[in-house]
């Protein structure tokens, strides 16, 4: 059972920049407003998210890293959010299989924090009273420990600390009320700092430079047939990149939708230069029960109903946009 554990687990944690984001994730979900992550050699030997989030009670402390525990489910309703994002309380589980895991929580209403170690689903002993200001410290150490294949799959250290880089400074700029600090372990000066409540256009320009910051046009649309509501950034007509940066969240989750990334970038084929592409940060929110519910959330990839139709309709709405900042 350990074994088929470990790799169902190896297929939810694909590399350390996966783990990182569901851990970022939860982070989210708990109300933090300062995340500090702390990285070492690409994320193989550790990974370490602190926040200032709600906490884990003391009495969920047992529990919290078995398949399927989640305090996101409440009423019976919310069983369509299992639907769209299928590993509801997979997570930290998963990533306890391939990796050893601590802990160290404070709740408002505790004294003191506590602290625990976990692998393959269980703490490894009993929790530990300790000091600790409110919210939680997840320490991930020596991840694929136990799958030898996997972790020499991953021997450039500087091309999974990029994709981690990559993975807060996309969070960063969606979340920018919340403060991002990421840090390479040992070294005192950070890679990523996001001021707490800063705005989404102040963290572009601070992960992507003033020079595309100052060509971002605001772009909102609302669908009522297909339910559905768009807010993000895009670069003007008169900017353009050799390669495309996009960044598309659905329901608040960074994911891959090539559908909507090639209708999008289609608009601007007739606006830009030969070849030369935009720069696209949006934010789209669905009906949960209209995300896929077939294509298992690891996979990066999403899909909705009517795709083709939403991707028509934002289509509609960047066309709009480009063409009213024209004038
Ligand atoms: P899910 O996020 O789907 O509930 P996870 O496996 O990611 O499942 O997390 C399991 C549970 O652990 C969460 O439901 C939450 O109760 C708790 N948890 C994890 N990380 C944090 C955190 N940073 N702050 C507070 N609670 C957390
Ligand atoms: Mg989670």
């Amino acid at each position: 059972e350990v074994v088929v554990n470990r790799i169902a687990a190896g297929e939810v944690v694909q590399r350390p920049a996966n783990a990182l984001k569901e851990m970022i994730e939860n982070s989210l979900d708990a109300k933090s407003t300062n995340i500090q992550l702390t990285v070492k050699q690409g994320g193989l030997k550790l990974l370490q998210i602190q926040d200032n989030g709600t906490g884990i009670r003391k009495e969920d402390f047992g529990i919290v890293c078995e398949r399927f525990t989640t305090s996101k489910l409440t009423k019976f309703e919310d069983l369509s959010e299992i639907a769209t994002y299928g590993f509801r309380g997979e997570a930290l589980a998963s990533i306890t299989h391939v990796a050893h895991v601590t802990i160290t929580s404070k709740t408002a209403d505790s004294k003191c924090a506590y602290k625990a170690t976990y692998n393959d689903g269980k703490p490894t002993g009993p929790m530990k009273p300790c000091a600790g200001n409110q919210g939680t410290m997840i320490t991930v150490e020596d991840l694929f420990y136990n799958m030898d294949v996997r972790r020499k799959a991953f021997k450039n250290h500087s091309e999974e600390h990029a994709k981690i880089a990559d993975v807060v400074q996309k969070y960063a700029i969606h979340n920018a009320k919340v403060g991002f600090t990421l840090k390479k372990f040992g070294e005192s000066s950070a890679d990523i700092r996001t001021p707490p409540n800063s705005t989404v256009t102040d963290n572009i320009r601070l992960t992507y430079g003033s020079t595309v910051a100052r060509e971002l046009l605001p772009i909102s649309h609302e669908d009522k047939t297909f339910a559905f509501k768009l807010t993000g950034q895009i670069s003007s007509a008169s900017y353009s990149l050799k390669k495309s940066i996009f960044l598309i969240f659905i329901n608040h989750r960074l994911v891959d939708c090539s559908t909507l990334r090639k209708a999008i970038e289609g608009v601007y084929t007739s606006y830009l230069p030969k070849n030369m592409h935009p720069f696209l940060y949006l934010s789209l929110e669905v009906a949960a029960r209209n995300v896929d519910v077939n294509v298992h959330p690891t996979k990066h990839e999403v899909h909705f109903l009517h795709e083709d139709a939403i991707a028509e309709s934002i289509q509609r709405a960047v066309d709009a946009t480009l063409l009213s900042s024209d004038s």
